[in-house]
């Protein structure tokens, strides 16, 4: 593992309503190749790196965080240029209320991943703000990022960088249900008939087994942290690039074994580092 960078802190945090999640059975997973680091969970990403402030200064920043995350919504998939206006007031006071408080249900609008990056990264302490530390937000917001092949936005699982945000509404919303769900539901068919019909085959809102699925996107930002590359070409592996409901749940709750022998070598290389 000459060359690989080593975590000295791993950190977890969740934004809006997360239910569905259990973290700390994540944080079990993850520490099995985190052996040497500090691992922690800090609860609501802006309670925790806002509360150093005082509270004039914690009321004037949510102002701005909140202007800042109203202009990133995605008004229209087909632009990329998501357009210099300014943030309308009712926008700006649902982000506020977003930012101050616990409970907050997605409602489908769409932010732009990369954006929604920058504004977390901002946040984040000077001593932290470096590659030996590693943050990941698991978050209720619809993520999306351009594609230049069909010039439009779309909606993803998670948008890796620093820091990571990984999408739970993403996991249901954004790889395509099989081609069969569509097609029927294009004949009229209820959507919730068509759920029924079509169970096991996605993974749904408060589905039990999404935080098994979170676990592998979890892995996917820690090797994108340490290598820049988070995906593997295996359908089979955990770090598989899924677009289809079916490769996803393939490859994060079917595959024999977790990941593919590369990356198994790797993480169990990166257990003997960290
Ligand atoms: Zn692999």
């Amino acid at each position: 593992m000459k060359g690989y960078l080593r975590i000295t802190g791993l950190h977890l945090y969740v934004q809006g309503l997360v239910t569905d999640l259990r973290v700390q059975e994540i944080i079990r997973y993850l520490r099995r190749w985190m052996k040497g680091s500090h691992t922690d969970f800090r609860g609501n990403f802006f309670r925790y790196h806002l509360s150093s402030l005082t509270e004039e200064k914690r009321r004037e920043r949510t102002q701005q965080l909140a202007e800042e995350l109203a202009l990133l919504r995605i008004r229209d998939a087909t632009r990329r240029d998501l357009g210099d206006r300014r943030p309308m007031e009712g926008e700006v006071a649902y982000e506020k209320r977003r930012i101050e408080g616990e409970g907050f249900k997605s409602f489908g609008i769409l932010y732009n991943g990369f954006g929604l990056l920058r504004v977390f990264s901002s946040l984040i302490s000077e001593d932290e703000r470096h590659l030996t530390h590693c943050h990941i937000i698991f978050t209720n917001q619809l993520l999306g990022t351009w594609d230049g092949d069909d010039r439009r936005y779309h909606a993803r699982v998670s948008v890796y960088g620093f820091p990571s945000v990984i999408s739970i509404t993403g996991v249901v919303e954004a790889p395509a249900k099989p081609r069969e769900f569509y097609l029927k539901r294009r004949l009229g068919i209820p959507s919730e008939v068509l759920k029924d019909e079509f169970r096991g085959r996605f993974v749904d809102h408060g589905d039990p087994r999404l935080t098994e699925v979170l676990k592998g996107y979890a892995v996917q930002a820690l090797i994108f942290h340490i290598t820049g590359n988070p995906f593997c070409d295996d359908p089979d592996c955990r770090l598989y690039n899924a677009h289809w409901q079916e490769e996803l749940i393939r490859a994060q709750l079917e595959g024999g074994h977790e990941f593919c022998k590369n990356h198994r070598r790797f993480l169990n290389r990166l257990g003997c580092l960290q």
